[in-house]
């Protein structure tokens, strides 16, 4: 049974995943996401349905358009593998309750900031607005701890990015905050701290090794919020072992 889920959660994910990449690059800039059919940027050949199997076409075509040859971002089979991938991840920790439909929920937000900011450097205020009734609700109905626990993971979230707007001056933007009291609200407190801390670590340690590799000149900004959405995934999953274990450390 549990085998039959998690590959239906997996093919429901590579194939959501999918959608997810076309709502992040349309939604920016404003297009509809149903609206045209997906065609090659280049030659502008619609893409069939041999084009669209998540992951495989992208394999298959070795990352090319079947038509004219232009090479294809690898966001595109990046974004549906993670999809599926955290699908199944949600559900190997949550199992059938309450708490699956907000982790597919999370997930969800998180692909689809992560790609659009990856490509436009920023994260767009649609997104944010459509999925924060749906948070909202979710969590009212099934809250993983109290309720207090979620307002006070919004609220520090929010407050504290805020700060660091405001401290960095540009160096962040007002998109982060608003994504990080929506992703505070779902983690709760003290969740939210722990996923700020790794997501800091991991955006430090991402700029080290551009740094290594000498592709990044100083002061070109690194999107921060796929490193926001990573250090929440690794709270939601990992946070209560991860503090716990912390707190018997020092105690
Ligand atoms: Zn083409």
């Amino acid at each position: 049974m549990t085998a039959i889920i998690g590959i239906y959660l997996l093919i429901l994910g590579l194939a959501l995943g999918s959608f997810y990449n076309v709502v992040a690059l349309r939604v920016p800039a404003g297009e509809s996401v149903v609206h045209p059919p997906s065609r090659c940027s280049r030659c502008g050949t619609r893409l069939g349905a041999m084009d669209m199997i998540p992951v495989l076409s992208y394999l298959f075509s070795r990352g090319r358009c079947r038509h004219c040859g232009v090479s294809v971002s690898a966001l595109y089979p990046l974004g549906e593998a993670a999809t599926g991938l955290l699908f199944v991840w949600v559900y190997l920790q949550t199992g059938i309750t309450g708490q699956l439909p907000i982790g597919l929920v999370l997930v969800s937000l998180s692909v689809i900031i992560t790609v659009a900011d990856i490509h436009y450097m920023k994260i767009p205020n649609k997104v944010l607005l459509f999925f924060l009734p749906i948070l909202v609700v979710l969590i009212i109905l099934t809250p993983a701890g109290s309720l207090w626990s979620h307002l006070g993971g919004a609220l520090a979230g929010g407050s504290i990015l805020l700060l660091i707007v405001i401290l960095s001056r540009g160096g962040m933007g007002m998109g982060d905050v608003k994504l990080f009291a929506l992703f505070g609200w779902v983690i709760g407190f003290p969740n939210v701290l722990l996923a700020l801390f790794a997501a800091c670590l991991l955006g430090l340690l991402y700029g080290m090794i551009l740094r290594v590799a000498g592709r990044n000149g100083r002061g070109q900004p690194i999107p921060f919020g796929p490193f926001l959405a990573a250090g929440t995934l690794i709270a939601y999953g990992y946070g209560s072992h991860i503090i716990s274990g912390y707190l018997s450390l020092i105690g």
